[in-house]
């Protein structure tokens, strides 16, 4: 009879932990979006979300998403240990001293395409350090499929992917001074030069590209795909946009 009413306990603490670990998100990612931008970077913000629920799902973390800019706040982002931003960024100062401090605290960003955009009016000297220097500078148009190389192909957001990969349509964008030159910038995925030139109407002729890179200084990732509804229609970039949450979100993920 003891023996019986152990076992039995012991089945249902069993039971109950496997509940708990499966129940238990092993991350929280919040993901930043506006429906007001260019309609190209609207639909790729739709189908970014639809894509992450789907990995939230199978890699067992948490994924919302909101257009509610303002719950970029400290006790919004408590309990959040990776930010997104999909297809915009924060105006507004006391969002931009939220991030701040969230990231210097060791919060984790990924950042898309217009996510990262500067120019002489946007007046944010930290976030231009934070992604390396480097200022928008041009880009192709239309959008366009290239080939890109894998600058590191042993590293978490990478090795899944060979030495290159064709990247569908996207609008690539180039920075001046590329963020390669910044000694604290890892690339990880570039534009091949054998693209250039790359453009009909707005044409790249020349010149490093980086497409995917980290800060190391902070943890995070800036990807330059984001623009129209071909992003996630490549498997192979597909795994890219996958092992780059996983790799951000497990650093800071909790016991
Ligand atoms: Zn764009």
């Amino acid at each position: 009879m003891r023996l019986l009413s152990r076992v039995l306990l012991s089945v249902i603490a069993l039971f109950f932990a496997g509940r708990c670990s499966a129940q238990q998100p092993f991350f929280r990612a919040l993901a930043f979006y506006t429906d007001k931008g260019e309609p190209d970077h609207v639909d790729f913000a739709k189908q970014a979300i639809a894509f992450y629920m789907d990995l939230a799902k199978k890699d067992g973390f948490a994924f919302e998403a909101t257009m509610h800019w303002e719950e970029l706040n400290s006790e919004r982002l408590k309990d959040v240990q990776l930010v997104l931003w999909l297809n915009d960024f924060p105006l507004k100062p006391e969002q931009r001293v939220t991030f701040q401090k969230y990231m210097k605290q060791g919060g984790a960003w990924m950042g898309f395409h217009v996510a990262a955009y500067n120019d002489s009016e946007t007046h944010w000297p930290w976030f231009l350090e934070f992604l390396g220097g480097g200022v928008f500078c041009g880009n192709n148009w239309p959008p366009l499929p290239a080939k890109l190389l894998v600058d590191d192909t042993g590293h978490p957001v990478t090795r899944r992917l060979g030495g290159s990969f064709e990247a569908p349509a996207n609008e690539w964008y180039a920075w001046r001074p590329t963020p390669r030159e910044n000694k604290n910038v890892k690339v990880l995925v570039s534009l091949a030069p054998e693209n250039y030139p790359i453009g009909l109407k707005d044409t790249i002729t020349a010149g490093d590209l980086p497409v995917v890179w980290t800060n190391t200084k902070y943890r995070m990732l800036y990807v330059n795909m984001g623009h129209g509804e071909k992003i996630f229609s490549s498997g192979e970039q597909n795994k890219l946009l996958e092992d780059a949450v996983l790799w951000l979100g497990k650093r800071t993920a909790r016991p």
